[in-house]
């Protein structure tokens, strides 16, 4: 088996420097052995004459369709039912039109479950699954499911990545044959844009969610990591231990979790709550639980109190199988979601009148798991020497096996107690957009007005390497309480409100996936202004001959401090500094705190 292994990866060598096709790659990446499956849900497929065959069961599953064509066959089917509508709502970043399907049954409005595909362009299951079920609804008799809710699908998010196909895009992928790729055409994850909210793609969703805010959201994904026996996982921010909201968390826990699980079994397929995996060369260390920030669906779903579902197919699993899994899985959420509707909305209602009093901005493992999965199913494997990586590599091996998996949570590191509002100056165009985008409340000031305020110095600020078209910062943070006088058109957004954990997790600088923290606010990085040095020096000679305080600090300066000594321009930089106002905000966070 090893000698096939290596003789594999010398011919994907050979074929990839000659330049050879996509498909013909594909046919020798090696994947680990499949478990043969079969499940009640594969009635759900239609035969090959059937005039609503979508284009994925057309192709056996093989390959899936590219976005002209997904329009077209759900053009086709809007035309053939009433229950459907096609709307836009945005264009990419290459101008593609943004695209949702709205399957009503018409009448007094209905509260409506929003399904989106394709963040991840590569990880599409969810678009061929929301395609069946859209045929099922308006074609098969299923058109039960609109009686107490609608449903708003999104077939593919990421548009511009879905298609850029080849079958190097995520090819630890059982399927389809071609996919394409996780980032937008920016190179931008779409997933971890939701707070910064950067891209084309996440400003019309954010929008689509304020405009239906739906009773559930949910966002399909493929897993990475290991192989288990576990089809399709699903979990939710902070894996609803975590929540930041927690009426919404209890019901995603208490009563969308059990519903899915039991139709999924029913259905045929093994489902569990995600595991991630704290080091998937060695299973056995365990999974992990953690709190998550709005950069994420999950997580700006949480902090905007709309129940929000990761789904996330097991990898290895045939792209069939994946598919009939999502359409169990959807077909279930909106049974429940429909069964549920007033709970849910009665939950939202309570996170949203909740005022959490502090934000959660670090944490760390805690030494102890939280708790065990006592019969995880995983898959056997053995390691191989690879000539590849000249190190031991993991070969799973298709075999289940059983074990005791342990859950890693987290403990609390540092969280920030909220303010009673933020001032944000009204320079700063592009955090009021963002905060515009969001819906987060704000009011203008007509007229100047002097107040007590924190203000936040930052220590040692650093850049970090770039990431998600921004280069982010880290710092420590010195408050200092000192009166300030605001200028009319400053913006007060008060933390009481809906949203005001959104607004403390963009706001503080503390937060992981504050503006700050995302590398909003360069200028205040930049060096003072200056001019030139004769004009510098004749007005430090002429200051230290006029200001006693600022000759006695200078001179301390110079003995404590010989390379500042040593230093002219630094000398004289650190003059005119005392002369004149200096770096307007120099390593000041611009936005100020209004304490309780
Ligand atoms: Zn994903």
């Amino acid at each position: 088996m090893t000698t096939s292994i290596y003789s594999a990866s010398a011919l994907a060598a050979v074929l990839f420097s000659a330049g050879l096709t996509n498909a013909l790659a594909q046919t020798i990446l090696d994947l680990p052995p499949a478990r043969p499956w079969s499940g009640r849900s594969e009635q759900l497929l239609v035969k090959p004459d059937d005039k609503w065959i979508t284009p994925a069961e057309a192709a056996d599953f093989k390959t899936t369709p590219r976005y002209a064509e997904v329009k077209a066959w759900l053009e086709r089917l809007a035309a053939a039912s009433p229950l459907l509508t096609i709307h836009t709502f945005g264009r990419t970043g290459e101008g593609r039109e943004l695209l949702y399907v709205h399957a009503s049954k018409g009448g007094p409005a209905k509260p409506i479950v929003l399904v989106q595909a394709g963040i991840h362009a590569g990880e599409i299951d969810g678009k061929d699954a929301g395609l069946l079920l859209l045929r099922d609804i308006a074609r098969r008799g299923k058109d039960h499911l609109l009686d107490r809710v609608d449903l708003v699908f999104v077939p593919i998010y990421n548009i511009d990545g879905h298609e850029q196909l080849s079958a190097w895009n995520f090819p630890h992928l059982r399927g389809p044959a071609e996919k394409g790729r996780e980032a937008n055409a920016r190179n931008l994850n779409l997933n971890r844009d939701y707070a910064k909210a950067d891209a084309p793609e996440t400003r019309a969703m954010i929008a689509l969610l304020r405009e239906l805010d739906p009773l559930l959201y949910i966002d399909c994904h493929v897993s990475e990591g290991f192989d288990m026996q576990y089809d399709v996982t699903f979990t939710y921010a902070g894996w609803g231990i975590y929540a930041r909201h927690r009426a919404t968390a209890d019901w995603l826990q208490g009563r969308f979790g059990p519903a899915v699980t039991q139709a999924l079994t029913q259905a045929g397929h093994i489902p569990t709550l995600y595991p991630s995996p704290i080091d998937t060369r060695e299973p056995t260390k365990g999974i992990r639980y953690s709190p998550e920030g709005p950069r994420y669906s999950t997580g700006y779903g949480d902090f905007i109190s709309v129940p929000t579902v990761l789904v996330e197919n097991h990898m290895l699993k045939p792209y069939r199988q994946r598919v009939l899994g999502t359409y169990v899985l959807l077909e279930a959420a909106l049974k429940i979601a429909a069964q549920d509707a007033s709970r849910i909305t009665a939950a939202k209602a309570m996170d949203r009148a909740s005022r959490p009093a502090e934000l959660l901005t670090r944490w760390t493992p805690a030494p102890q798991p939280i708790g065990w999965v006592e019969q995880f199913k995983g898959i056997s494997f053995d390691t191989y020497l690879s000539p590849a990586s000249g190190r031991l590599e993991q070969r799973w091996l298709g075999q289940p096996i059983t074990f005791r998996m342990p859950i890693i949570g987290q403990q609390p590191t540092e969280s920030v107690r909220l303010p009673k509002a933020w001032w944000v100056p009204a320079a700063q165009a592009e955090v009021l957009d963002r905060l515009r985008l969001h819906g987060i409340a704000f009011e203008t000031l007509a007229t100047p007005r002097t107040l007590h305020l924190d203000q936040v110095r930052l220590v040692g600020p650093k850049l970090l390497t770039p990431s998600e078209g921004r280069v982010p910062l880290a710092a420590t943070f010195v408050h200092e309480v000192s009166a300030q006088t605001l200028p009319a058109g400053s913006v007060r957004v008060s933390a009481d409100q809906p949203n005001g954990l959104l607004a403390a997790a963009l706001l503080e600088p503390e937060s992981q996936d504050s503006f700050l923290s995302w590398g909003f606010f360069p200028e205040i990085l930049a060096p003072a202004p200056s001019t030139d040095d004769f004009v510098l020096a004749a007005l430090g000679e002429r200051l230290l001959a006029t200001n006693s305080k600022v000759k006695a600090a200078f001179e301390a300066k110079l003995r404590a401090e010989p390379t500042f000594a040593a230093d002219p321009n630094a000398r004289l930089a650190w003059l005119y500094a005392h002369a004149g106002p200096g770096h307007p905000y120099r390593w000041q966070y611009p936005i100020a705190r209004e304490l309780n």
